[in-house]
């Protein structure tokens, strides 16, 4: 049965990984994984999930099947902290999932089950599981301009050039903030222009939101899907709770579909349980409750929001001096770039060569398309990452 399948490429971050941690030299900075980190390199586990998780241990709750759907309490605050409290003319239909990526894939293949014609449009560059995803889900895709390489910058032109050409059978996948890998913000203008085309040529937005509070904070960070919310017939929403919360294990998650009428919606969400009940029946309740439990509890959402705000000011510190060290060892202003972007994620101007150097000789692990997690770096190595780079990419 088995002795003719071809073997899957392997993951390259879980490779990096594994190369970096065998790496015996005593000086290294491994910037491979999107994880936050504290100060001692440990995965920051929040104060207001630990306290969450002790109250549901008092608690003494059983752990009973959540039905397919899951928990829709947990779905329908989720909702609200992702729209901000705002309400949008429709119908929103709403599961819990295993991860984000548990509703990206709900999502894909509710498309599929609608359109299967239907072509997923990423941003070149985009987070590395989307392509792998809309491939398993047996859907075509292709990429839309997004990143200048030459400027590190938006390439604006390339990006509404290509979307304005959409049409219905045309799915755009967009992330909500802090686009992974590449940290480009979009501005308030741009989600308008998105929202505008999207009306007129009737692409769907496809939109993952996977970083809220990572840019600007939690309300903020919202308006560009509110944007698209409050503008068109209907949207696809995909949610992780694995960053914001630092709950990656648990495997916390939603897909949201918005409808015009409340037929569609219902339909609509029977159809994206179908994705849970066929691969796993119910998603994971543990995370989801505990989101749950802050999200519900007055003091532990204040203390989780806080600690968020910390975690935002310290990103944006690190940016500030990576700049400042980049312009003083470079003594230019390109890296600059990292400056205008935000959440965890920046893109190195190097090649897949030039980041294979950076590992073997200066012990400096980042992805192979150039994306580093300044969540990771370490303050007092800022100074060697960056005459590294420079070595590196400007000998
Ligand atoms: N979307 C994006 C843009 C991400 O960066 C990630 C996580 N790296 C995900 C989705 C998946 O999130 P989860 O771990 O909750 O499945």
């Amino acid at each position: 049965m088995f002795a003719n399948i071809p073997a899957p490429a392997s993951d390259e971050i879980i490779d990096l990984m594994a190369r970096s941690s065998n790496d015996e030299r005593a000086f290294k900075v491994d910037l491979t994984v999107g994880v936050y980190k504290d100060s001692n390199d440990n995965t920051l586990l929040m104060k207001a999930v630990k306290e969450a998780d002790q109250l549901l241990a008092k608690a003494g709750r059983n752990k009973s099947y959540v039905g397919s759907k899951g928990d829709l309490e947990y779905v329908q605050l989720l909702q609200e902290l992702v729209l901000a409290n705002q309400s949008v003319n429709g119908y929103i239909s709403g599961v819990q999932t295993a991860g984000g990526s548990g509703g990206l894939r709900a999502i894909l293949d509710v498309i599929k089950l609608a359109n299967p014609d239907a072509k997923i449009w990423v941003s070149d560059p985009t987070y590395a599981n989307h392509i792998p995803t809309i491939i398993a889900a047996g859907l075509a895709y292709e990429e839309y301009p997004f990143i200048d390489h030459k400027t590190m910058m938006l390439d604006e032109q390339g990006m509404f050039n290509r979307l304005e050409k959409l049409g219905k059978n045309d799915v755009v996948l967009l992330h909500g903030s802090c686009h992974n890998p590449s940290g480009l913000r979009l501005t308030s203008q741009h989600w308008q222009q998105i929202a505008q085309l999207s009306n007129s040529t009737h692409f769907l937005p496809l939109i993952d939101t996977a970083y809220q509070g990572f840019a600007d904070g939690l309300t903020e960070d919202a308006a560009g899907l509110l944007t698209v919310a409050n503008t068109v017939e209907r949207l696809a929403l995909c949610v992780s709770c694995s960053k914001n919360f630092g709950v990656y294990s648990d495997r916390v998650g939603a897909a949201y579909i918005l409808s015009p009428t409340e037929e569609e919606a219902n339909t609509v969400q029977a159809q994206l349980a179908i994705m849970s009940k066929t691969t796993y029946w119910v998603p994971p309740s543990n995370g989801a409750e505990i989101v749950k439990t802050i999200l519900k509890t007055p003091a532990l959402k204040k203390m989780w929001s806080d600690e968020l705000s910390q975690i935002n000011v310290k990103i944006k510190g690190i940016r500030a001096k990576l700049c400042a060290a980049f312009r003083q060892h470079s003594g230019d202003n390109y890296f600059d770039y990292i400056l205008s972007q935000e959440g965890m994620f920046a893109m190195l101007p190097a090649s897949e060569e030039q980041m294979e150097l950076l590992r073997v000789d200066y012990g400096v692990y980042g992805l192979n398309n150039g994306r580093i997690n300044l969540a990771s770096i370490p303050e007092q190595d800022i100074d060697y990452l960056v005459t590294s780079v420079l070595a590196v990419t400007r000998a």
